[in-house]
């Protein structure tokens, strides 16, 4: 694939615990046994654990900063022009007074200190969180922390989405295959992952929660024209697999393919060793090998991809 900008795989879902991140490290490892280079970018920001299903570390820390406006005193006029344009309303002004900053609101948007015409804002920073690489089983790892008690997950997506449009300007080369593994929901970290990506692959399981949460993903996916198919994880689940298949295809759902409860997926979770990992000691001929074999040879046709 050298010469090619990298095909980017978002697997997201709209609801919490469906299995996001054994899926999209079982599709990286999967492509990664075929030579691809694969660079897997954790952005569940408030809750990343790609690394741990890896059983590797968080190595390499970058911390991500934000912008915060620190007003010079002896500069300013007490004009109130930031204020009354920070759309944000981050910015309280009394008349006279120096105006004061709620942080809790600011964007870091910078506008009030590109328009303060005294020059008395000053650049100040504060940490929102870290970015994380590591090379981990012949995986490239990128994961984005949000500092507890920041609220601004996305500023942590931006700054990870800035790594990889930096990798694809100066290395174009560097990657073939990239995999997103975005956060639950259907939110503002999500879109900014799901807009960037080729396709996306929402994980969900066949229960009416998964079911509504899964059209809310899905919705947003077909908002940004992107094109998606369904992995049904836990489809074993009490039975209802069939039912759920059958509900899916009636509302033009696509599937690529389903994973059932299987004991050597649930013991690779627990270790931290990819079922799919070469090697890895797992039966290939059993039902949780044989179910993501079939996804991987599904994903590839979809993508057009020969090995
Ligand atoms: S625009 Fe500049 S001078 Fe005017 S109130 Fe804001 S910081 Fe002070
Ligand atoms: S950086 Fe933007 S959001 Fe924050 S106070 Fe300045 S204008 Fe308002």
């Amino acid at each position: 694939m050298t010469g090619m900008k990298p095909k980017i795989i978002c697997i997201t879902g709209g609801k919490g615990g469906t299995g996001k991140t054994l899926c999209a490290v079982n599709i990286a490892v999967m492509f990664k046994n075929e030579g691809y280079k694969v660079l897997l970018i954790d952005g569940d920001v408030e809750n990343p654990n790609s690394y741990l299903l890896l059983n590797g570390s968080l190595e390499n820390k970058r911390e991500v900063p934000f912008f915060m406006p620190k007003f010079n005193e002896d500069k300013c006029t007490r004009c109130g022009i930031c204020a009354q344009n920070c759309i944000n309303h981050a910015l309280l002004y009394i008349d006279d007074s120096i105006p004061i900053l709620m942080s809790s609101l600011c964007s870091g948007c910078k506008l009030c200190y590109k328009i303060c015409p005294e020059k008395a804002i000053e650049a100040d920073f504060k940490t929102l969180g870290w970015i994380y690489s590591n090379e981990i089983h012949g995986l490239t790892l990128y994961v984005g922390e949000l500092k507890p008690s920041e609220a601004r997950s996305a500023g942590i997506v931006e700054a990870l989405l800035e790594t990889l449009k930096d990798i694809i300007k100066n290395q174009p080369n560097k990657f073939d295959i990239v995999i997103l593994d975005t956060a639950p929901g259907a939110h503002c970290d999500v879109e900014l992952l799901i807009d960037i990506a080729d396709v996306s692959i929402p994980i969900t399981e066949p229960t009416k929660f998964g079911k509504l949460d899964l059209k809310r993903i899905i919705e947003l996916i077909n908002l940004l024209g992107k094109d998606c198919k369904v992995i049904i994880n836990r489809s074993s689940l009490l039975g209802f697999k069939d039912q759920f298949i059958k509900e899916l295809q009636e509302e033009d759902i696509e599937i690529l393919g389903d994973i059932p409860l299987d004991a050597d997926i649930v013991n690779s979770y627990c270790q931290g060793t990819p079922i799919m990992e070469k090697n890895s000691g797992y039966d290939i001929k059993g039902a949780g090998f044989l179910a993501f074999n079939n996804i991987f040879e599904n994903l590839k046709k979809w993508l057009e991809l020969k090995a």
